[in-house]
C-alpha cells in the first residue's frame, strides 16, 4: 500500500516537474555548457534587466527601493548596476513579503517553506515554470556525467517514509514508477542499519543521493556490515558535504561522490565538475561574492553569497543574503572547460546530529521551523540524550499556535521519546566562522565504536 501511494505521489511530481519548461531549460543548458563568461553574461545581463523592469512595475516593495536609491533598469548598462540596491536580508523579506510578492499575476504558483542554513524560516512562491527549470538544472549534474535519471536511484533526504516511532523495518518504501526507492533519514541507529545495507545490497541502486549527513552513516554502515554496495554516481546536496564525510562514502562505496547547491529561494545554484570544483550557473541566477568589507571578493578570499534570482518573477528577490559562505577560486579557469563563477567550496548548512533515546542519529533538522508565524531564528541544542532545547528569538506575530508547531514538527522528526523544552531568547549566538550553527550537539559523537565530528 505505501509503495502504492509513493508510486503515485512520484508520477504526480514526476508531471508536474518535467513538463515543456523543463524541456526548454534542459536544451538550452546543453546548448550552453561550454560557453565562454563573456557570453553567458550578455546572456545573463538581457534576462536580469527584463526581470528587473517587470519588478519595478509590478512589486510595490521594489518599486519604492528602486526610487529610492534612484535606479532605473531601463538605463543600466552593466549588471553590476545593480550593487547600488542594498542588500536584502531575510529577516526584511519576511516582514514585506507581502508587498514583494507578484504572486497574482501567475496561475499555479507552488508554495515554497524554506529554512535555509540559518534556523531562518521564510515562505515564499515560485512559478511552475521555474519549478520545472530548477528541475532542468538539477538534471544538469547528472548530464555532465552521462547518468541517465531513469536509473536506478536510492534517495535518503528528509522524506518521511515510515512512522518516527517504528522500531522495525521497513524504513523504506518504493516509487514504481520512478525506479526510486526512498530511504528514512529518521532511523539510522546502528541496529536499523543492518537492514538498510540489506535492502540496498537488494535493490543494487545505481545511483545514490540525499543528505551527505544520512549518506556518511549508510557508507559507514556499508563498511561495518560488509554491504559491498557499489552505485555509479553519488550526488550530495541540502547540507554541506565535508571533507571527512566525502572520504568515508568514496571509499567505502568505491564511488565518487557529486555535489550540488541550492537553495530553496531558487536564486543561486552551483554544480560540482569532474575537477572538483563548483560552478555558479550565470543562467539561473546572478551571484555577487562579497567579503567581510563588502567588497567583491578577491580570488582565495571567503565571502559571503548575495543572490539575485531573475527566473522567478513570482517572488522576486534581489541582492539576498542567502546566509551561506563560499570560497572563491584562485583559478577562474577550471580545465573541465564550463564557465561559470568557480568555487572551490561552499560554508553552508554544517548541522550536528541529534541524538534519541532510541540510538538514531537525526541530520538536518531543518523541518523543524518550516511554516511556524513569528520565527526570526531558531537553534537546537542537546546537552543530554534524552533531551533537546529548541532557542527561539520571535517577533510580535509568534502566538500559541506557532509554539505547537514548532513542538509537533520536532515529535515527527525524532519521536515521542526525547523531551522538548522551549527556550525563547533575544538572539542566537554566531560560531567562529560567523554562520549561525543550527543543531549544536554537546553530546560525544560515535558510530561502530568510531568517534567523529563535525
Ligand atoms: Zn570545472
Amino acid at each position: 500500500m505505501r509503495n502504492m501511494i509513493a508510486s503515485i505521489y512520484g508520477y504526480k511530481e514526476r508531471r508536474k516537474r518535467y513538463g515543456q519548461h523543463f524541456q526548454k531549460q534542459f536544451e538550452e543548458l546543453k546548448m550552453t555548457e561550454y560557453l565562454p563568461n563573456s557570453d553567458l553574461e550578455k546572456i545573463q545581463h538581457s534576462r536580469i534587466k527584463s526581470f528587473l523592469q517587470f519588478v519595478r512595475d509590478n512589486s510595490r516593495y521594489y518599486r519604492n527601493i528602486f526610487q529610492e536609491y534612484n535606479f532605473n533598469p531601463n538605463i543600466m548598462e552593466y549588471t553590476d548596476d545593480i550593487k547600488i540596491l542594498p542588500i536584502l536580508e531575510k529577516e526584511v523579506v519576511r516582514k514585506n513579503a507581502k508587498e514583494i510578492s507578484c504572486e497574482k499575476l501567475f496561475k499555479n504558483t507552488i508554495k515554497v517553506k524554506t529554512s535555509g542554513s540559518t534556523g531562518k524560516p521564510l515562505n515564499l512562491v515560485i512559478t511552475e515554470e521555474n519549478l520545472q527549470q530548477d528541475e532542468a538544472y538539477q538534471s544538469l549534474l547528472y548530464y555532465w556525467y552521462r547518468i541517465d535519471r531513469k536509473n536506478k536511484m536510492a534517495k535518503c533526504a528528509g522524506q518521511t517514509v515510515a512512522s518516527i516511532d517504528q522500531k522495525k523495518p521497513p524504513f523504506w518504501v518504493t516509487d514504481y514508477i520512478n525506479s526510486n526507492m526512498y530511504f528514512s533519514s529518521y532511523h539510522l541507529t546502528e541496529v536499523n542499519l543492518k537492514y538498510y545495507i540489506e535492502k540496498l545490497k537488494r535493490f543494487n541502486p545505481d545511483v545514490i543521493e540525499g543528505y551527505a549527513s544520512s549518506i556518511y552513516l549508510l557508507a559507514l554502515a556499508n563498511q561495518m556490515y560488509k554491504g559491498h554496495i557499489n552505485p555509479k554516481f553519488i550526488r550530495t546536496g541540502s547540507d554541506t558535504l565535508l571533507d571527512y564525510q566525502r572520504k568515508v562514502i568514496e571509499d567505502s562505496f568505491q564511488c565518487k561522490v557529486y555535489n550540488l547547491y541550492g537553495s530553496g529561494e531558487n536564486c543561486v545554484m552551483a554544480i560540482e565538475c569532474p575537477k572538483g570544483k563548483l560552478h555558479i550557473q550565470m543562467l539561473y541566477g546572478y551571484t555577487e561574492l562579497l567579503n567581510d568589507d563588502g567588497e567583491s571578493a578577491k580570488p582565495g578570499e571567503t565571502a559571503r553569497i548575495i543572490a539575485t534570482g531573475f527566473n522567478n518573477p513570482a517572488f522576486p528577490l534581489i541582492r539576498y543574503n542567502i546566509g551561506d559562505l563560499a570560497v572563491y577560486s584562485e583559478n577562474q579557469n577550471c580545465s573541465c572547460g564550463r564557465g561559470g563563477i568557480i568555487l572551490d567550496t561552499i560554508i553552508g548548512r554544517i548541522e550536528d546530529y541529534i541524538d534519541t533515546p532510541d540510538g538514531r542519529k537525526i541530520g538536518r533538522m531543518d523541518h523543524i521551523f518550516k511554516g511556524v508565524e513569528g520565527v526570526i531564528n531558531g537553534q537546537i541544542v542537546q546537552y543530554k540524550v534524552e533531551e533537546i532545547i529548541i532557542k527561539i528569538a520571535k517577533d510580535n506575530t509568534y502566538n500559541d499556535l506557532s509554539e505547537k508547531q514548532v513542538i509537533k514538527n520536532a515529535r515527527k522528526r525524532l519521536g515521542s521519546e526525547l523531551n522538548i523544552k522551549l527556550r525563547y531568547v533575544n538572539e542566537i549566538p554566531k560560531e567562529n566562522n560567523g554562520k549561525y550553527k543550527f543543531v549544536l550537539s554537546k553530546l560525544n559523537k560515535e558510530m561502530f565504536g568510531n568517534k567523529y565530528d563535525i
